[in-house]
């Protein structure tokens, strides 16, 4: 019997990086895009198109995408907050765009500049936008399992957005635990009760972070909840620069290795993976929190 497909879909360039105090330059992004391709990704987030003053790391995000190579095969993501984002993206040649909403007013006024009242006022414009510029659309909901600034947050709220981003026509939404707080059962909860909230159309995907040691066990849940793509950045680099003390993306590679051993087809060459990691670790001059890129090969 074939195995399953689980897509991984690798954040480094954008979320892995955005956080880091000194610029990567466009040149080692599109090093890195490169050997991600090789590792066998197929979709990964090239850059965002947000405030350069606010986030210097993805000012060029322009360059970065003129840069990529001209594949068929691979989908490169662009991240945007707003409809000025969408406009940038597209103007960049973006194919698909990453609308990114928050569950908590809290983060969303000092990540996305309004509340997340304010910021669904443009979300019809901004999904008519990247439909006429020929973009694919998904949106990503962050903070689904807890605010740095706001605290809990409630699954209602969450099923309260999801059916909002779902009001227009995305393909997928992401939910991102972006302070890394969720444990599996918050993943179970949230992933059921949004599940049976939005359309089947609108596939599912989720985005952990590692800050309490919980990521993996939260992709296992969410993999259990029928989820079949899931973010990720190799040697588990990443954070948010709005969430304070947050720490990296789930590392890509651990993900690789443990879903391919559980049976899925992640379409992942692993010790490509870990060789990346290693070149992202070369790029940012220290060690990263990525597990398996540490320990001998096996098997
Ligand atoms: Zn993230």
């Amino acid at each position: 019997m074939a195995k399953e497909i689980l897509e991984l879909v690798e954040v480094s360039p954008r979320d892995g990086l955005q956080n880091e105090p000194d610029i990567v330059s466009t040149a080692n992004k599109l090093a890195l895009i490169d050997r991600i391709l090789a590792a066998g990704f197929r979709r990964l987030e090239a850059g965002s198109f947000v405030s350069p003053k606010k986030v210097p790391q993805m000012a060029d995000g322009d360059a970065v995408f003129a840069g990529l190579p001209k594949r068929e095969d691979a989908t490169f993501i662009a991240l945007a907050l707003n409809l000025r984002g969408v406009e940038r993206a597209l103007a960049a040649g973006a194919k698909e765009i990453n609308y990114v909403f928050c569950a908590s007013d809290g983060f969303s006024i000092r990540n996305n500049g309004g509340t997340v009242e304010e910021t669904f006022q443009v979300w019809a414009e901004a999904a008519a936008l990247a439909k006429t510029g020929g973009a694919l659309l998904s949106a990503t909901i962050s903070t689904a399992f807890g605010c740095p600034f706001d605290g809990e947050v409630a699954v209602s709220r969450i099923v309260e957005v999801a059916e909002r981003c779902a009001a227009q026509d995305i393909f997928e939404l992401a939910l991102a635990d972006t302070i890394g707080v969720a444990a599996p059962s918050d993943v179970r909860e949230r992933f059921r009760a949004v599940k049976g909230a939005i359309p089947a159309r609108v596939r599912l995907r989720a985005h952990f972070h590692n800050t309490r040691n919980t990521a993996l066990a939260n992709a296992v849940a969410a993999v259990e909840q029928g989820v079949r793509v899931l973010d990720g950045s190799l040697g588990g680099i990443g954070g948010c620069p709005f969430a304070p003390g947050a720490a990296g993306n789930v590392a890509t590679e651990d993900l690789a290795y443990m879903f391919a051993r559980m049976g899925f087809d992640t379409g992942i060459d692993l010790d490509k993976a870990i060789d990346t990691a290693k070149f992202i670790s070369g790029v940012l001059g220290r060690a990263t929190p990525g597990m398996v890129s540490r320990a001998p090969k096996w098997p």
